[in-house]
């Protein structure tokens, strides 16, 4: 039996939907100072989320919406995590 509880909620950095934490995926920087998809939610690390959508992946790393990502991981994007996350994103498509 699932228990209606309350669900922490977080918002895409991209389009800014709010949806349960499990519904969004986690984009985690860790303290090696390296940018990973958390597949667990368990990472350590500052986070950041987005929807499990191509769409938002993309939108992230737009000029417009790059620093409000950043932000939230309080750190910069390399060139390398920016194509990881962009192959994570057209990989969503894929699905
Ligand atoms: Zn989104």
């Amino acid at each position: 039996m699932v228990k209606l509880k309350h669900v922490p909620e977080r918002s895409c950095v991209a389009c800014g939907t709010k949806r349960a934490k499990g519904d969004l995926v986690r984009v985690v920087h860790t303290s090696q100072g390296e940018v990973a998809v958390d597949e667990t939610g368990k990472m350590n690390g500052r986070g950041a989320y987005l929807c499990g959508r191509s769409e938002c992946w993309e939108q992230a790393l737009v000029q417009q919406k790059i620093g409000r990502f950043e932000r939230a991981l309080r750190g910069k994007l390399t060139p390398t995590d920016k194509a990881k996350l962009r192959a994570h994103g057209e990989a969503l498509t894929a699905k």
